[in-house]
């Protein structure tokens, strides 16, 4: 081959990966293709990836010769990645995707952080500014996401517990970026200096810079609340795709380049999505305590709950005209996806209407509810937003909340005292009566006190999300 029609098949393959990233990418944003775009983007991602491997070229354009053992170790190594991914993502429950999302984040980091560790030698003296910047910038910033990101992956399956705040931690951390930003520039310039190759690189000086950013990434994340993993997962995700995007460019591989910038892009969108969707600012979650241990509310609990029986809660809906269901994070634990569409088609056969009120937060990431109702085929009309559904609780008779509870807190909008203030909410206090049905009177994951339980309207139905609707649907069947 000559090396104009390996250049020519390189960049068809680079131009079709980076297509079907952009096509699958859009494809992800509805339910019903979402699969087909996620196998569409895998599609390009193989053959970027072949495309790389075989048509690696030498510096005169022709096809290299490559060891046997490297093509060997290159493609055991994907065999073994595959593998454990494979299994990794097939056996992951829906409430632990957060958990997957930041180890696989994580992996990109370090492999971008890999990437500058091994390029930084070879690519250093006079005029070699440009490319320094983006090795080491790549390596800083890989090294920040895989540190954050295991942290993350710490803390949401629960082996970190509490929030830790060092003294000033704040003041420490901006300290440390300062210094980490002051670190990269020098290493940038001592590193482009006339005379230094890949035997006079200051290793020592890149093992250190190296060091700060993994020490900084724990810093950063360690402080972070629980409840705002997800928004922090997000971003590092999009620091992820910088890092990656930083390789693109040291390689010249346009479609590295392009699945960094659109993993940076989607994942800054995401932070910033979740960020306003709890209506607070992303330096708030960085620098605030939401979720963790500090987060309380300074609210006085007056007033006593009610349960409400199984055969009555029947009889309740039965004579509905209009019943809402707002699901929530424990409707996706106790995987009752399936038996509350069983209930929606009982209510509609019976002539009520039955609409499912989706919070942006509900859960424990974006979109989480509408995944988990489309896995039951309920109907997306049927989904209907917050700011939708909200004018609507008026005329509805029964609010049926299914392990949800701060996305129904009225503190977010009475207790200025309480973490979650602001959130906008989904108001079921509006409704005729409210429902709702979870294990215990324990908090959500914000941790506080919900007052909407001690609302005269309001009934608990206590018990399993699965366990409890299979008893109403039961008894709503002799009815
Ligand atoms: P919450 O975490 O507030 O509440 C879930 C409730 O479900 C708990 O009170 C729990 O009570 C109940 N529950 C748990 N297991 C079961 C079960 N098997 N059956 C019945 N009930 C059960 O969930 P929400 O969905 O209301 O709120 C999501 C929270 O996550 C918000 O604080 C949000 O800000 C945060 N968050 C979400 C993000 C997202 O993208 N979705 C991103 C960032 C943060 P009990 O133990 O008594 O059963």
């Amino acid at each position: 081959m000559t090396p104009t029609t390996i250049l020519l098949i390189k960049g068809l393959a680079y131009l079709f990966g980076s297509i079907t990233f952009i096509v699958g990418l859009k494809m992800m944003g509805n339910a019903k293709s979402a699969s087909q775009g996620n196998k569409l983007a895998a599609i390009g991602m193989v053959a970027a990836i072949l495309a790389t491997i075989i048509l690696h070229t030498d510096a005169s354009g022709q096809l290299a010769s490559v060891p046997a053992i490297v093509y060997f170790i290159i493609f055991g190594a994907i065999a073994l990645g595959t593998v454990v991914g494979w299994m990794a993502a097939m056996r992951v429950q829906m409430t632990k995707m957060p958990e997957l999302v930041s180890m696989f984040n994580g992996m990109g980091g370090a492999c971008a952080a890999l990437i500058g560790l091994m390029e930084f030698a070879h690519n250093t003296g006079e005029g070699k500014t440009g490319t320094l910047i983006a090795i080491l910038l790549g390596m800083v910033i890989g090294s920040i996401s895989f540190s954050g990101s295991v942290i993350a992956f710490l803390k949401l399956n629960g082996t970190m517990g509490k929030p830790i705040r060092l003294p000033l931690y704040n003041i420490l951390n901006t300290a440390l970026l300062i210094g980490l930003s002051i670190f990269t520039a020098y290493m940038v310039h001592m590193s482009s200096q006339p005379g230094i190759d890949h035997v006079s690189a200051p290793m020592g000086l890149l093992y250190g810079l190296f060091a700060v950013a993994i020490i900084y990434g724990i810093l950063f994340t360690i402080p972070i609340g629980g409840a705002d993993m997800p928004v922090v997962i997000s971003l590092l995700n999009s620091f992820t795709g910088l890092a990656a995007a930083f390789g693109g460019f040291l390689y010249d591989n346009k479609v590295m380049l392009t699945g960094g910038i659109l993993v940076g892009s989607a994942g800054t969108l995401l932070t910033l999505i979740m960020c306003k969707a709890m209506n607070r600012p992303l330096w708030n979650v960085i620098f605030g305590a939401f979720g963790g241990s500090s987060g309380g509310s300074s609210l006085e609990v007056d007033g006593s709950i009610k349960d409400i029986s199984v055969s009555d809660l029947a009889v309740q809906l039965n004579y509905s005209k209009k019943v809402v269901i707002v699901p929530g994070y424990g409707l996706a634990v106790a995987q009752a996806q399936h038996i509350i569409k069983e209930l929606e088609n009982l209510l509609e056969e019976r002539g009520v209407e039955v609409k499912y009120a989706i919070h942006p937060v509900a859960g424990r990431m974006p979109g989480h509810m509408n995944v988990l109702l489309a896995e039951s085929n309920v109907s997306y009309d049927k989904l209907v937003e917050m700011d939708e559904i909200n004018p609507e609780f008026e005329q509805t008779d029964v609010v049926l909340v299914v392990g949800a509870n701060d996305v129904v807190n009225p503190a977010a909008k009475s207790d200025p005292s309480s973490p979650i203030y602001g959130m906008p909410i989904l108001e079921v206090d509006r409704a005729k009566t409210v429902i709702v049905n979870k294990r215990s009177m324990n908090a959500g994951y914000a941790g506080i006190e919900n007052l909407l339980f001690y609302d005269p309207k309001c009934s608990m139905f206590f018990g399993d999300a699965k366990k409890a609707l299979t008893a109403l649907v039961a008894e709503l069947k002799t009815m």
